[in-house]
């Protein structure tokens, strides 16, 4: 391991983890601590040769979202930029967007509407080969956590459907967009067609034509070399997990009793019948399949089987099958299944193991020991005693951690320990912190590291009495000891240089050159400033803000702002030698809003008239995060730069770049380097600045290729966020604008953190992805660190587990709040071991399982070409699902149809599917960047007029943005909805009125992401085949 460590034997095992520097034990008979060497954060362990200091740890903050979007806009002219406008390079690490859509309904009640039985067009299916029968789908996928995946999966992985691929795709194609579009790379291509299927097999004997690319899945068509014979029960077509206490995806009769049939070795094979399929219907309109509802095909208990049987069965002429998208893993009912069964009762965390409800479902909170999934959730909360048992079942093994996460007004934030002069109570050896698992012995003298197993002594001033049960009798009275999350006041041992820090500082650097000046965004700006900054984050009840702020302008070169109290007027002062950047004035550049507010507002008024005639048009860029951070390095203070920018930095001076947008390069084995930076110099940048405490936000307006790639180095080593505006204009942009600056601007931010993430023996810390910055291979560095981001965290086995004892994970963050207050933040978490693989995958989380992935995917670009990422995240998905059917499917009759839910808050979701909507009502699409409202063209007049003020469907205007403010119910209550969906996001998502057969509907139903893609992705029935098959033959 690459730990220092000196003193004590450490178990084999054991993880020793060098405390941050200067923090003396002594006081309670550890063993004196070094003194830190008083520069940076090189104590927390220094250096680590092994680590490569390159993007990679980087996940979200983006290449992926943020690189692809140059290659197009570049070559874009403004006003064609169909989809450039409606969405920006979102690079953050919060939870991933799922795209949702409700309807709306126009013609009945709203909020009530059935769905209406629209099959308008037949879902394509491709020649992945036969097909499974949707019950054979829905057994082996629904009943795991990866069914709810299915759907949120696509804008999660940000390989083709999300956002950042409609950003690319300015130019209205939609190149790869599929999210499975390597099908159409590297294997058959799928075919395009609504309707008929000429696919790479010839028709079957007993099938029409339509069915020709694929075989019916029963034993009187023809076999498939792959197919391995019978499946056993217990690995054929698997029902749900039992007793999942979550995710549950379909009605009661499929959970089973806890404990039953999960576990068991597979039984022999069932006989298998033919006669017990008595055939596929073909619907009248040429779709395959039942219609919705019953399934009476699938009355056996091993519904489709067949499918793979052995015996071939007397020659039966059998219609083929349609896959009934009902019967199917049902994204949107996972998640109202959630919320209907979990979303009443608080989460109460005093249990190891169990489980939370989705990220989509609104709960409550009560910290009974463990940190409330809101700032930790894991991949499983039961995982595998043994590396072996892990590598089988190939689920990974990772926590995404969000340390300051924001918490509902209900819940209260983690209260503040202050252990005076000794600091917080520590293990001697690991240095974990004092939490509810250590184990207090001999009478209260000593306790024993959960983590480590090393006995201390408990210090004097700490000791308590036990009860009869061996708890401390004070155990609720001191939040260390009950409470999975909590804060300790920092002693000036954990701070930089041994001094207590100066509360941080905001920079506000604006481009003043002409495209900035033109665009109206720096009068925009500077007036939004003026009030803005009265909403600088304060802590807890502070009646102001300890936050000071700054000024700076520049194009070429860089203007500083004296904006002192007691001047007059501001004073500028010119930096042109933009190599050797300095900062001209110390006093009067960082001030107090309230004392300086006349010159700032002067200033603010002074700026776009200063600027008003520029011609100027080149700017410079690293100069500008130079000034900041060496003004905050000279006022000796952690703080936020944040940055307006329009264009590439061409001007002469240190990470001056070039344009090297390439499209020829996309889908090419070199298509990685355009999401790379283009020079090292932002990365040495990004260094200096994390030293300093200095994150960086960046507020993009390009007209043109900007090579995001490279600016966005030194948010994302610094904890930082992008914003992208392609072509800014005030009138159609200032809403969404203001409203990401306001937010970012407001929100509260922890500066100059350290993250680091101890474990009990046996399983360690390996891998950490996401926005930040390490110098060795255990501590996080964050710049800064806001309620949005994440970081995930992948473990791996070291030693065996034990069922008993459990597994237990500590995140430590040390930080400086908005007021100057140095912290630490800590997080248990308590997680259940198993030696039975179902209870692996009984235990698995949906939503964290696809953050890993998609963070694992997005460092995967960065080295390797997209489909080698994409086959290889199919593969996993393939062994993960393959493995839980071999070991833990159970016989169950699946592909129930669900029981409408009705909900009373909001319409009721709508899976993302063109053949769901309705021509008579209204749907609301979200993407996490953007809203689409969708109008059907036959939608009754009253409802047009409740809703856009106009008298019929052909008066609403295409693309609308705004929807018209009107005193009616139907009006106020889409509104709302709008509303509260931006209100859950940390991006303003821009409404787009989109009219039944217009233009824009390509940019809706690219969205519709259980159909096939435009570009001949598959849809999501046809990826659930093709996994199918892929697990078949991984049990072959
Ligand atoms: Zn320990």
């Amino acid at each position: 391991m690459n730990v220092n460590q000196s003193a004590p034997p450490v178990p084999p095992f054991g993880q020793p983890q060098p405390v941050y520097p200067g923090y003396h034990q002594s006081s309670y008979g550890g063993q004196p601590g070094s003194t830190a060497p008083p520069t940076h954060y090189g104590a927390y362990n220094g250096p680590v040769p092994g680590y490569q200091e390159t993007l990679a740890p980087g996940v979200s903050r983006a290449p992926p979202s943020l690189g692809a979007p140059p290659a197009t806009t570049a070559q874009t002219p403004c006003g064609q930029a169909a989809y450039g406008q409606f969405g920006q390079g979102d690079v953050q690490n919060g939870p991933s967007s799922t795209v949702q859509m409700q309807r709306l309904s126009g013609s009945q009640p709203f909020g009530s509407a059935p769905l209406a039985p629209v099959v308008s067009q037949p879902t394509v299916l491709q020649p992945y080969g036969p097909l499974p029968t949707s019950s054979q789908v829905t057994a082996q996928l629904a009943g795991m956590q990866i069914s709810g995946a299915m759907a949120p999966a696509p804008p999660t992985l940000g390989l083709g459907y999300g956002p950042p691929t409609s950003l690319a795709s300015a130019s209205g194609s939609f190149p790869n967009s599929g999210l499975y579009g390597s099908y159409s790379q590297g294997q058959a291509p799928p075919l395009s067609q609504t309707q008929g299927h000429p696919g790479a097999q010839p028709p079957q004997r007993s099938a029409p034509p339509q069915a020709s690319s694929f075989t019916p899945p029963a034993s009187g068509g023809p076999r498939m070399p792959s197919m391995s014979g019978p499946l056993l029960p217990g690995q054929g077509f698997g029902g749900p997990p039992v007793s999942q206490p979550n995710h549950v995806s379909s009605p009661p009769p499929q959970v089973l009793p806890p404990g039953t049939q999960m576990t068991g070795p597979p039984g022999p094979p069932p006989p298998m019948h033919s006669s017990q399929q008595p055939g596929y219907q073909l619907q009248q309109n040429g779709s395959f399949g039942p219609g919705r509802g019953p399934q009476p095909n699938y009355g056996s208990p091993y519904p489709g089987a067949p499918t793979f049987g052995s015996q071939p069965g007397p020659p039966q002429p059998l219609p083929p099958k349609r896959l009934d998208p009902d019967a199917i893993p049902s994204p949107i009912q996972v998640i109202e299944d959630d919320r209907n069964n979990r979303g009443s009762e608080p989460f109460v965390t005093g249990v190891r193991g169990q489980v939370p409800p989705l990220v989509t479902t609104n709960f409550l909170v009560k910290d009974q020991g463990n940190a409330s999934p809101r700032y930790i959730r894991c991949t499983s909360y039961n995982i595998p005693c043994t590396s072996d048992m892990a590598k089988q079942a190939q689920v990974p093994l990772a926590a995404v951690i969000k340390p300051l996460a924001r918490l509902p007004p209900e819940e209260a934030s983690p209260y503040v320990v202050d252990h005076g002069e000794s600091g917080p109570l520590r293990c001697n050896r690991c240095k974990a912190y004092m939490c509810p698992f250590m184990q207090f012995i001999e009478g209260g003298r000593r306790f024993q590291c959960c983590f480590c197993s090393c006995i201390n002594d408990v210090p004097p001033q700490y000791f308590q009495h036990l009860d009869h049960t061996g708890k401390r009798v004070d155990a609720y009275d001191r939040p260390e000891l009950s409470l999975g999350s909590y804060e300790f006041l920092a002693t000036v041992d954990y701070c930089k240089n041994n001094k207590f820090p100066s509360p941080p500082a905001f920079i506000f650097m604006i481009d003043v050159s002409y495209n900035a000046i033109r665009s109206g965004l720096v009068r925009l700006l500077c007036e939004e400033l003026k009030s803005l900054l009265d909403c600088l984050p304060r802590e807890g009840r502070a009646e102001e803000s300890a936050i000071r702020v700054g000024f700076v302008t520049y194009n070429k070169v860089l203007h500083f702002y004296n904006v002192k109290s007691s001047l007059a007027q501001p004073q500028m002062m010119v930096v042109s030698d933009v190599a050797d950047m300095f900062v001209p004035l110390l006093d009067g550049f960082l001030v107090n809003v309230n004392e300086s507010r006349a010159v700032i507002t002067s200033l603010l008024d002074q700026i776009p008239e200063m600027f008003a005639d520029t011609r100027e048009t080149e700017t410079v860029f690293a100069p500008v995060i130079q000034a900041g951070m060496e003004a905050l390095k000279a006022a000796e203070c952690a703080g936020k730069l944040f940055l307006f920018h329009t264009s590439l930095p061409i001007a002469e001076a240190p990470g001056k770049l070039k344009n090297r947008d390439d499209r020829k390069l996309i889908n090419t084995d070199k298509e990685k380097t355009l999401f790379q930076p283009q020079t090292g110099a932002y990365q040495t940048l990004a260094k200096e600045c994390v030293a300093q405490g200095c994150c960086v936000d960046l507020f993009l307006f390009p007209n043109q290729y900007v090579d995001v790639a490279t600016l966005c180095v030194v948010p994302q080593l610094t904890g930082g966020s992008v914003y992208k505006y392609a072509c800014f204009q005030v009138e159609n942009d200032q809403e969404r604008f203001l409203s990401d600056l306001r937010r970012d601007v407001q929100k509260v931010v922890g500066f100059d953190a350290v993250m680091r993430v101890r474990t009990s023996t046996g399983i360690r810390a390996v891998d950490f992805f996401g926005a930040f910055y390490m110098s060795n291979t255990t501590d996080v560095e964050l710049a800064g660190l806001d309620g949005d981001k994440t970081v995930t965290v992948e473990f791996k086995h070291d030693d065996r587990l034990n069922e008993e004892s459990g597994a237990l994970l500590q995140c430590a963050l040390l930080y400086t709040s908005c007021a100057g207050q140095r912290r630490l933040r800590i997080h248990n978490l308590a997680l259940n071991c198993c030696t039975q693989l179902a209870d692996l995958y009984r235990n698995c989380e949906t939503d964290t399982l696809i953050n890993y992935m998609a963070k694992f995917a997005y460092r995967g670009v960065l080295n390797s070409p997209v489909k080698t990422v994409r086959d290889a995240l199919i593969t996993q998905c393939a062994q993960i699902l393959a493995c839980y059917r071999k070991n833990c499917a159970s016989p169950s009759s699946a592909g129930q149809t669900k029981s409408p839910i009705e909900s009373t808050t909001e319409p009721p979701a709508v899976r993302a599917s063109e053949e769901r909507l309705s021509d008579g009502d209204i749907y609301l699409l979200e993407n996490g960047l953007n809203l689409f409202l969708w109008v059907g063209a036959s939608v009754q007049q009253g409802v047009v007029q409740s809703l856009f003020s106009v008298s019929s469907f052909s008066q609403i205007t295409s693309g609308l943005s705004i929807l018209p403010v009107l005193d009616n119910p139907l009006s106020k209550k889409v509104r709302g909805l709008v509303d509260s969906l931006r209100a859950q996001r940390s991006r303003y998502m821009k409404l787009i009125v989109v009219k039944q057969e217009d233009k824009l509907e390509m940019l809706f139903k690219h969205f519709l992401v259980e159909d096939k893609s435009l570009s001949g992705g598959a849809s999501y029935v046809d990826f659930l085949c093709h996994m199918h098959k892929e697990i078949r033959q991984l049990l072959s």
